[in-house]
């Protein structure tokens, strides 16, 4: 399982997460709404260590991650961002062996093997030797998405992995990720696809201002919200 609890950061004098709760079953699946600038990535960054919390603690399986080196944390708990952040000089296959060579030290033939599985497994195994610059928006993040997995983590984070991509291409990548969570992977979803995270999400939390505000499954969240201000926001995006 994963928790957030109670966790504050401050850039300088704007003080972004004001003691925020998150708790994820293992092979759960959270999905994070929220208006924008209310700490949502900031949230996740704090959850594999991109930003170090200023108070609070973040659990995994029971124990704090931040006593940990930030590069194995960051295999336990792969990310996905809005911007796919593949290497544009490198293959395909070359962007998911790079770090199964460099942080698993898996030699060169493995390496090969375990990508092409991972390419297999979101329906681009064909694309292995292209590069990034010849697949669609959607493409490339099912290939962002196989890279993180390639490493076996724990916990994926996914911070508006299809906010970037044309609404045709946004099916895919959502299909690749609700398969992910139907197989079992523990994720924390920040997402504007209220669909998604009414079929998909075990806990739907809202965030506000730097705090979850209000958390429960989707049934509740969306059909009985209880604060006023996701009322309000539900009213602006269903
Ligand atoms: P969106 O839906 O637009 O992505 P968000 O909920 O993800 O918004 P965050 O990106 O977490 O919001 O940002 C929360 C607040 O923190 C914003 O006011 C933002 O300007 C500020 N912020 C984020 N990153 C930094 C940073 N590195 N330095 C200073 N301020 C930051
Ligand atoms: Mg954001």
């Amino acid at each position: 399982s994963l928790a957030v609890r109670d966790v504050h950061l401050a850039f300088g004098r704007h003080q972004v997460l004001r003691g925020a709760d998150l708790e994820v079953a293992r092979g759960g699946t959270a999905c994070v709404i929220g208006p924008s600038g209310s700490g949502k990535s900031t949230l996740l960054r704090t959850i594999n260590r991109l930003i170090e919390p200023d108070r609070g603690d973040v659990l995994l399986d029971g124990r704090s991650v931040l006593g940990d080196d930030p590069d194995a944390l960051r295999q336990r708990i792969g990310m996905v961002f809005q911007q796919f952040n593949l290497f544009p000089h490198m293959t395909v296959l070359r962007n998911l062996t790079l770090a199964l060579r460099k942080l698993k030290k898996l030699p060169e033939d493995e390496a090969v093997q375990v990508a092409r599985a991972q390419l297999d497994l979101v329906g681009l195994a064909h694309k292995a030797d292209v590069r990034p610059a010849q697949l669609s928006g959607g493409q490339q993040q099912r290939v962002a998405i196989a890279r993180a997995l390639a490493l076996r983590p724990q916990v994926m984070l996914f911070d508006e992995a299809t906010s970037a991509l044309d609404p045709e291409l946004v099916k895919g990548v959502l299909a690749v990720m609700a398969d992910l969570a139907a197989a079992g992977m523990t994720m924390v979803v920040v997402t504007h696809e209220m669909g998604f995270a009414r079929e998909v999400a075990d806990t739907v939390a809202f965030m506000d201002a730097g705090v979850v505000l209000e958390a429960g499954p989707p049934a509740a969240v969306f059909e009985a919200p209880e604060h006023p201000r996701l009322r309000r926001f539900l009213s602006q995006v269903l």
